[in-house]
């Protein structure tokens, strides 16, 4: 990607591939620039829908059982299915699933076909 001026322009004149440079971000400029956790469907509705439903659960696994016999305190509400934006699905509780730090990033790496590659899964 070719390298253009720091949208903080005229004031700054680093080159960055896209948005703000690190200083102007870290002044707090362009922080609409990223779609936030929010925008994307994660605020804060979402955060406490999802420690309530994470409450004492433990992980299931990804894949299922990985665990086996040992109980991981689960981190995070995981979609079965990729909500993919989807306010249906993303809401559907028969769609949550509880998974561990380690779980959860290997189902994302995997959905997102293994950090670049495609995913070639059934
Ligand atoms: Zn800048
Ligand atoms: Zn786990």
């Amino acid at each position: 990607m070719p390298l253009q001026l720091c949208a903080n322009k005229p004031d700054c004149s680093n080159l960055v591939e896209r948005g703000y440079c690190q200083q102007c971000a870290a002044k707090g400029c362009g922080r609409d620039m990223r779609p936030t956790a929010a925008q994307r469907g994660y605020d804060g509705k979402w955060q406490r829908a999802s420690r309530a439903f994470l409450f004492g659960k433990m992980c299931v696994g990804f894949p299922k059982g990985r665990h086996g016999e040992v109980l991981v305190p689960a981190a995070h509400t995981d979609h079965i299915i990729p909500h993919r934006g989807d306010k249906k699905l993303f809401w559907d509780r028969s769609n949550w699933q509880p998974l561990c730090a380690t779980c959860h990033s290997v189902k994302t790496a995997e959905e997102d076909g293994g950090f670049g590659r495609p995913y070639r899964g059934g």
